[in-house]
């Protein structure tokens, strides 16, 4: 399960201050030491964890708090609140073009992020939704990539347009948005290609096809079992591409959690869904109170 060990340690934190009746301020710095531990062991960002904390110290460590009847229950409230903060308070939603306006979708990522699946996801909740969405196999350099695709588009029901891998990601973006025009889709949701890394070539093709077509939403990928490296990857993606929100996958899995706690920060982009499983079916809208209950327990 995701995040077990950092909740289990900030359960046990929790569970010493709510023991202890009435706080002081040491008593107040010495719990939030341990959820700072907590958290970079964690894999959040170091950044990060030093601002929050310094947020939740800002509030706790005042009179009102100290001198309540409950302190300690005054105190995880507040560690609750502003980890809700930190991943943005509110849920935010992919945004889409108004009325019959046709919405061009840029999927970005490393390899193994989970693009591909994530936009079979993403098509499969924009039919539900009475959208007419078409997939756009754009990775030129994986072969399988184009046929994995395929077999997922159909798993959802939902068109894709390829052109083999020998044409370049522009054409194939360009003619796949006058196809969806001729064909009445008005989702185009373009599956670029990834790299094992941050590498060049990938950001300038990004950026070539983001300058040749109309491109509505960039979408970030990253995988949260990779922790700092997911977090180091979106800000290059926000500086080289720019991005619009981030669907973090794999929160299924056994992972650490920092990925989550930091992207939003670290990018001031939202997080739009989670990945939690490999089946189509797996892609959830991202609640920032909801991801901070499960974390607080
Ligand atoms: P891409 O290279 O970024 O296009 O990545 P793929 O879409 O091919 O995904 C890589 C692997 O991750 C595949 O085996 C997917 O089934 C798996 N995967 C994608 N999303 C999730 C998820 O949310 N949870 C789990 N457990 N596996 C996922």
């Amino acid at each position: 399960m995701a995040f077990e060990s950092l909740s289990d340690k900030l359960q046990n934190v929790f569970k010493k201050l709510r023991g202890k009746g009435r706080l002081s301020e040491a008593d107040v710095k010495a719990a939030l030491k341990e959820v700072k531990m907590a958290l970079l062991e964690a894999d959040v960002s170091f950044k990060v964890v030093k601002q929050f904390i310094k947020s939740v110290e800002a509030r706790a460590i005042g009179q009102d708090v100290l001198n309540s009847l409950t302190p300690g229950q005054m105190v995880i409230k507040i560690v609750n609140e502003e980890m809700v903060s930190l991943m943005g308070s509110e849920t935010t939603e992919l945004k889409l073009n108004v009325g019959s306006a046709m919405t061009v979708i840029m999927m970005v990522g490393l390899q193994g992020a989970g693009k591909t699946t994530t936009s079979a996801k993403i098509a499969g909740k924009m039919k539900e939704k009475g959208k007419r969405p078409l997939l756009v196999a754009c990775d030129v350099y994986r072969p399988a990539a184009v046929k994995q695709l395929q077999v997922n588009g159909e798993k959802q029901g939902v068109p894709v347009f390829s052109m083999g891998d020998r044409h370049n990601p522009v054409n194939i973006a360009r003619a796949a948005i006058e196809h969806a025009e001729k064909n009445n889709n008005n989702i185009v949701i373009l599956d670029t290609a990834g790299r094992l890394h941050i590498d060049e070539d990938m950001m300038a093709e990004l950026q070539e096809i983001k300058g040749s077509v109309q491109v509505d939403q960039t979408v970030l990928v990253v995988d949260a079992m990779t922790g700092q490296d997911a977090v180091n990857a979106a800000s290059m993606f926000q500086d080289k591409v720019g991005i619009d929100g981030v669907i973090i996958t794999k929160l299924d899995g056994d992972t650490r959690g920092g990925a989550a706690l930091s992207i939003r920060a670290v990018t001031g982009k939202p997080i739009l869904y989670v990945g939690m499983g490999e089946k189509l079916s797996d892609l959830e809208q991202f609640y920032p109170d909801r991801m901070a209950s499960r974390i607080l327990g």
